[in-house]
Formats: structure tokens, C-alpha cells, sequence
């Protein structure tokens, strides 16, 4: 197995030309779940891409370097808009899986249970790809996840950065992780909420995301609208509201049971928020 690490982007991009070459950020997903035969790929680290690391604060929003890791998403110093980010930081793996795990691995690998998916979609992330010979292109994360491993992203891309628009004035956020243990484990459910209330405290907007309910995380955009102009103690998180949710059943939980949890765990939220 041949590995190659370059440090710019454009070698980068040339390296992926290379017949049977594939990217690795941290390598956490793609290692495990490597089946013999697989030495003879070259792999391409982006770990040491320069344009790729480090977070920007730009006048339009926030952009992550594909390549940062968990922990230095966990230790930057964001608004509280991105506490949901950060605490769904925490919660991938172990300290050892954050300090090399990426937040562009958990995006490409397009798990349903991807921790970090929710709290991006609630802070309306757009991804950048580019490429050797169209260069680059930057779509709505909505646009980017298509379903159980599959993404937007062509064989010739490489997801180089993750842009967040500037969150609203005051915009506060949360996220709930429910697993069969507190530690190491793939989630059952999760929600990431993000509210901005006017003076009243009332709801001036609210955006809410669950993951591992559908082959893609959702946003519940029914809730959301409802949810303006009323205080978030009388929120009623109904049936319908869920609905657009299709959860599978499999050794973690049925289908009823992640139903019944992701609305349990909205309405914590928002009391959670309202305090
Ligand atoms: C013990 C353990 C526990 C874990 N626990 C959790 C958990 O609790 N929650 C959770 O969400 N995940 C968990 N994971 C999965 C994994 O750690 C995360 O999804 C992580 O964020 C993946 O990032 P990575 O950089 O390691 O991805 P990699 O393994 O490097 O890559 C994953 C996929 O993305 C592609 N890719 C990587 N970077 C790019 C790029 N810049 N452009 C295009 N394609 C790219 C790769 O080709 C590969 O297909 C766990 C993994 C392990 C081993």
C-alpha cells in the first residue's frame, strides 16, 4: 500500500487522478471497515493539506478546513451557535477517535448515525469540493448527502472545506446523543436544536435536526414553522411533526422506539434552551 501525503491542494487533486487512489482523512472509517485485498490502492492522506486545516472567520460566515479534527473543533473558540457542533464533538468515539477523526470523514462517510451531521444541518452548512479540472463548487450539506453512503461528491473531488453562513445575533444551539451507552457507542437517535428569541423570549426562529431516524439526517421544517412566536415551554412536539422521520429497525432500537425517543428528545431540548 502506497501512501502519499502532500501538503497543497493542487498536488492533492493531481495525486486523485491516479488510478485506484483513495482518500483518507483520519482513517477511522475507512481502516474498519478495510477488507484484505485493499494493499494495493494508494492512498491519498489530506492531513497535511495546508488549505485544508484551520478554521477562517470570514465577514459572510465560518469555514472549517476539511482536514480539522474533532478535538480542534471541540477546543476553537466559536459563538454559541456551534456548541451543538462541539458537543456532538465529544460524543464521536473516544478522545483518541476525536484527535484524528474529521469532520469531512464523517460527512463523506455518509453514515445515517454520523454525529456531526445534525448540528450542521441546524447551522444551514454549505460544503466546497473541488477539482483538478473544473475546479470548485460549494452546495447545500442537504444537497451533498443522498442517502445510506452515498454523497454529491465525484471521484475526481475532494470535500476541502465545510462553510457555515454567519449564524443570527444571539443564536444559541444544542444536541442530544441517545445510545445503549454512554461511551463509544453508535447512536440510536440524536437531535441538534438552534434558536434565536426576540426580547419577549419568544421564538424568532428555531431549527431542528435529527440523525439516525432516516437514511439521511432531516430537518423538521413543519416544527420549525410552527415554532415561531411561541415561547419554547409550550412547544408541543406532536406526531406530525416527526413525520417526515423514517427510522429502520435493527439491533439498536426499532422503529417505534427511535420515533418515540427523537420526540422525547426535541421536547427536552427545548426546555433545555428555554432556561
Ligand atoms: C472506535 C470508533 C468509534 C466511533 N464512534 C463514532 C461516533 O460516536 N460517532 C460518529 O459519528 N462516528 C464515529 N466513528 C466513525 C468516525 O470516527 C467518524 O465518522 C469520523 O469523523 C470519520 O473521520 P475520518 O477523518 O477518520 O474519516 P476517514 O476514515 O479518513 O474517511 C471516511 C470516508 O470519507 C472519505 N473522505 C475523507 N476525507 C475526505 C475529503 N476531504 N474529501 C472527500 N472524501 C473524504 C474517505 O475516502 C472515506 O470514504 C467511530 C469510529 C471508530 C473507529
Amino acid at each position: 500500500m502506497a501512501v502519499c501525503s502532500p501538503s497543497e491542494l493542487k498536488d492533492a487533486l493531481d495525486v486523485l487522478n491516479a488510478p485506484d487512489c483513495v482518500l483518507i482523512s483520519g482513517g477511522t472509517d475507512y481502516f474498519p471497515a478495510l477488507k484484505r485485498g485493499g494493499s494495493e490502492r494508494t492512498l491519498l492522506n489530506l492531513m497535511k493539506v495546508r488549505e485544508m486545516r484551520g478554521i477562517s472567520l470570514e465577514r459572510s460566515g465560518v469555514r472549517f478546513g476539511a482536514a480539522l479534527t474533532w478535538s480542534e473543533i471541540i477546543r476553537a473558540d466559536l459563538p454559541p451557535a456551534f456548541d451543538a457542533l462541539k458537543s456532538a464533538g465529544k460524543e464521536v468515539g473516544s478522545i483518541q477517535i476525536q484527535n484524528a477523526a474529521t469532520l469531512a470523514g464523517n460527512l463523506c462517510n455518509a453514515s445515517p448515525a454520523a454525529d456531526g451531521v445534525p448540528a450542521l444541518l441546524a447551522l444551514d452548512a454549505q460544503v466546497e469540493l473541488q477539482s483538478a479540472a473544473r475546479g470548485a463548487r460549494q452546495i447545500p450539506l442537504t444537497e451533498f448527502l443522498k442517502g445510506v453512503r452515498k454523497t454529491d461528491r465525484r471521484p475526481d473531488e475532494i470535500l476541502t472545506s465545510i462553510f457555515v453562513p454567519q449564524p443570527p445575533e444571539g443564536m444559541r444551539s444544542i444536541f442530544s446523543k441517545l445510545g445503549s451507552r454512554t461511551y463509544l457507542v453508535i447512536s440510536i437517535c440524536m437531535t441538534a436544536l438552534n434558536v434565536v428569541l426576540d426580547k419577549g423570549g419568544r421564538v424568532r426562529e428555531l431549527r431542528v435536526a435529527v440523525g439516525a431516524c432516516s437514511p439521511v439526517a432531516q430537518r423538521l421544517s413543519l416544527l420549525e414553522a410552527e415554532a415561531i412566536g411561541q415561547n419554547l415551554r409550550e412547544i408541543k412536539v406532536r406526531d406530525d411533526h416527526i413525520s417526515p422521520l423514517k427510522p429502520i429497525d435493527d439491533v439498536r432500537a426499532s422503529a417505534e422506539y427511535r420515533l418515540e425517543a427523537a420526540k422525547e428528545q426535541i421536547q427536552r431540548a427545548l426546555h433545555e434552551l428555554s432556561r
